[in-house]
């Protein structure tokens, strides 16, 4: 019996060790892709950006300049927006020969006004921000692959921030990433980050649904994305907002830990748990990234289902 404890015992040790090894090796990291979500950005009761959010958010990406990392946002919220700014509630059951144009032209309209309102905020704290929009091409399509990782080095030898986004206007599912879960990740890899946060109206991984599961346990660091793990993700929803559940969370995990990224899922109702990660405290869900030593982002994208 007594063994059986200090086993257990040591064990518990060896973990809290280990947690502890990757939590201090955070605050070393120099390039950091923030994803936020659509549902992260808005006022749930009434659809409209929060702007005292997007301001700590912009806040706390400028101190992380400041602190001089590199630093890349993955937002969205350009569909979201632009639906409320032409008072459209559900585009899925307009009376419309064509909701994905719909879809689209509300992107246009919505990507233009979040740009504005980042810009004005970012302006306010002394920095540049950049905008960049991809789609599946960026990354698939060898040239387009070249310019986009070009642009992005350049901005970062500028000192700028660029704000990145699947371009909605223009994406189909043909060429559609699908959401910005896997965008973020794509981004990561793409600009040879290293370290991925993703910003989500969750604490982190569970082993269930904790919204329908009591039991369900919080998973503080993955080493291993185990195909029991791939599967539990299939099987939970996302919220009514954003396009992500925990699947493209998963996804996005494969992608960054696969490209030797450490990746983070932090609850976005405090934005200021950014600042509290980089200084290495055990915020959220982390997945460990790994040495593969070959993965090709490519690839991975091209065969990427989204439909
Ligand atoms: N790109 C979409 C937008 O900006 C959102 C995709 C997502 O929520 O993952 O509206």
């Amino acid at each position: 019996m007594e063994t059986i404890k200090l086993e257990k015992q040591k064990s518990q040790d060896e973990t809290a060790a280990r947690r502890n090894y990757l939590r201090e090796r955070i605050k070393d990291k120099k390039r950091i892709v923030v994803k936020i979500g659509s549902s992260s950005l808005q006022h749930p009761e009434t659809g409209d950006l929060d702007y005292t959010k997007l301001d700590v958010l912009v806040r706390e990406l400028c101190d992380m300049r400041n602190r001089g990392k590199d630093v890349v946002l993955v937002t969205s919220g350009a569909i979201a927006v632009g639906k409320k700014a032409v008072h459209i509630k559900d585009i899925n059951h307009l009376d419309e020969d064509n909701p994905i144009a719909v879809k689209q032209a509300c992107a246009a309209i919505g990507q233009a006004r979040l740009m504005m309102t980042y810009q004005k905020i970012f302006a306010e704290y002394n920095q540049v921000a950049a905008q960049i929009l991809m789609t599946k091409n960026t990354i698939v399509d060898n040239l387009n692959r070249y310019n986009a990782h070009n642009t992005f080095s350049e901005l970062f030898k500028l000192g700028a921030i660029p704000i990145v986004n699947e371009n909605d206007t223009v994406a189909t599912y043909e060429i559609e990433i699908g959401d910005n879960d896997t965008l973020s990740a794509i981004v990561a890899a793409l600009v040879g980050a290293d370290l991925l946060i993703l910003l989500s109206d969750i604490d982190g991984l569970y082993t269930d649904d904790p919204r329908t599961n009591t039991e369900a346990k919080f998973i503080e660091v993955v080493e291993e994305l185990t195909d029991e793990l791939m599967d539990m993700g299939k099987a939970t929803t996302g919220s009514s907002v954003g396009t992500g559940g925990m699947n493209t969370k998963l996804i996005a995990a494969q992608i960054a830990t696969s490209s030797n990224i450490d990746m983070i899922i932090a609850n976005s109702k405090d934005i200021k748990v950014l600042h509290r990660i980089l200084d290495g405290n055990n915020i959220g869900t982390l997945f460990a990234g790994t040495e593969k030593k070959y993965f090709d982002l490519p690839e991975f994208v091209e065969k990427m289902n989204n439909y």
